[in-house]
């Protein structure tokens, strides 16, 4: 039965590379994923940043659950007062009321817009950018991992990945994170700046809070927009509910998904009102969406903001980060980057990690590396994990390692 569902996902699930991991779940709780067979495996990367409350967290269900007995998609975004929409975005307008040392001159971020995805929220924010500013270029880095829709591709940071796609968008400019040269090349034609506050698929590349105040800095004197992708970093990953709290830089556009939804798919961009209600008019309904904010994933969202808030998740994902760098010593590893539970352990070469990589699925520790970054292995797991889930767990991929 199994080997046959294995097949079947082979024949009939579009393939994306020649190598999927192809590993058969069966269910998913907490920290954990327990394979068709009964393997229990350490999730060590939360489904890709995205399980920050680990799977299936009782409250998350409790929510959902609760939703489901009300109503599931009533209409498409916009039309309807939806009280798990409208929860959210209060709850999410609340994390935003932030003073920062350098502050968007467009205030305080008080709108949010839903989206299904990571990608759609950039694709939302780049149209909300060129119909506010006019402009049409943007500035995004070498290495930024934006989304897989043809904006997001064209302004994500790997040529690879975009050479047989092209045409894509005309205007990107790119330039290195965290490299304060390069700022000159935003300008007054800049429509927006996209910009990870610490890069994901790059393999976990920290830029100083100067750079940031920098970069905010420039944007504001030539009228470009700045945007923060926190589709990655956000709720709570990086040890604060927003990584940048950590540089006290505030953006113009804020873009979530990933963790948001606690498991269940959503993202949002979020901006102030100021700029958010160039969408009313000319056109009208400038931005579209059917699911857009589903009023399961919004109830879920917001069940996985309270956990991540009152379990006080993001201020101990400082400790447990320190406490898998402490652990995490051996002659294999020649640093671990990252901050919070969003870490980095770079290797000699793919030719060292992979095979790493591959006897610690074997062993029940799941881990991987980073779409621009194949000498490193990603750690990050459910901000929910114990100290002693931290020790067993790092102990299998030393031993692994050996
Ligand atoms: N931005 C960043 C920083 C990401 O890490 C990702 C996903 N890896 C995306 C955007 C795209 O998100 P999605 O896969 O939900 O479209």
């Amino acid at each position: 039965m199994h080997l046959n569902q294995r097949q079947l996902f082979f024949d009939h699930l579009a393939q994306t590379s020649d190598f999927p991991l192809a590993l058969e779940i069966d269910r998913a709780e907490g920290v954990f994923l327990y394979g068709a067979n009964g393997k229990r495996y350490f999730d060590l990367i939360s489904g890709i940043a995205v399980s920050n409350v680990g799977h299936r967290h009782p409250e998350v269900l409790a929510a959902i659950n609760d939703q489901l007995d009300k109503y599931m998609h009533l209409m498409v975004y916009g039309e309807y007062v939806q009280s798990p929409q409208v929860k959210l975005a209060e709850a999410l307008v609340e994390t935003l009321a932030l003073d920062c040392v350098a502050p968007s001159p467009f205030g305080l971020i008080d709108s949010v817009y839903f989206t299904n995805s990571g990608t759609e929220a950039v694709e939302g924010a780049m149209k909300l950018a060129k119909r506010f500013t006019g402009r049409y270029e943007f500035v995004s880095c070498f290495d930024a991992y934006h989304g897989a829709t043809q904006g997001a591709l064209s302004i994500s940071g790997a040529e690879f990945f975009k050479r047989n796609f092209r045409p894509l968008l005309p205007g990107v400019k790119q330039i290195r994170h965290g490299h304060l040269p390069d700022l000159e090349q935003i300008t007054c034609r800049t429509a927006a700046v996209i910009i990870e506050v610490i890069g994901g698929e790059s393999g976990v590349r920290i830029p100083s809070a100067y750079y940031f105040k920098a970069l905010r800095q420039r944007c504001t004197e030539v009228g470009a927009l700045l945007i923060f992708d926190e589709i990655q970093t956000g709720f709570g990953r990086t040890g604060h509910f927003w990584a940048f709290e950590g540089v006290d830089v505030y953006p113009d556009i804020l873009l979530s998904a990933k963790g948001m939804g606690g498991g269940m798919p959503i993202g949002a961009f979020m901006a102030s009102t100021q700029l958010m209600t160039v969408f009313r008019n000319n056109p009208i309904l400038g931005h579209i969406t059917t699911f857009g904010g589903h009023p399961v994933s919004c109830a879920a969202s917001l069940a996985t903001l309270r956990v991540i808030r009152f379990q006080k998740l993001a201020e101990n994902a400082h400790a447990k980060g320190a406490l898998i760098k402490s652990l995490l010593v051996h002659p294999k590893i020649k640093e671990v980057r990252g901050q919070g539970l969003m870490l980095a352990a770079e290797m000699e070469s793919f030719a060292v990690l992979k095979p790493a990589i591959d006897r610690c699925i074997l062993a029940g520790v799941i881990t991987d590396w980073f779409l621009f970054c194949d000498n490193s292995m990603r750690i990050a797991p459910p901000l929910t994990i114990s100290e002693a889930e931290i020790r067993e767990a790092v102990g299998i991929v030393l031993g692994e390692l050996a």
